[in-house]
């Protein structure tokens, strides 16, 4: 798919998506992960969907906490 900065629905050009916070199920030897997925403002559309940056690194930092504790 080439990138034309419109959504590929309603064809609105996107400068601005719409977060939503999601479950992800099974993959990398866990059972769920937290999610968020890229919804076209306009339409709501699903553009895309990851593993949520933000609660990944807050669990690196946590674990590395923990590690500092021992
Ligand atoms: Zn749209």
């Amino acid at each position: 798919m080439i990138n034309t900065g419109k959504c590929p629905k309603c064809e609105t050009k996107i400068s601005n998506v719409k977060l939503e916070n999601i479950s992800v199920s099974a993959g990398f030897g866990r059972e769920t992960w937290r999610g968020i997925s890229y919804l076209c403002k306009s339409c709501n559309t699903v553009l895309s969907v990851q593993i949520d940056p933000i609660s990944i690194s807050s669990e690196i930092l946590e674990a590395i906490a923990k590690k500092k504790n021992y």
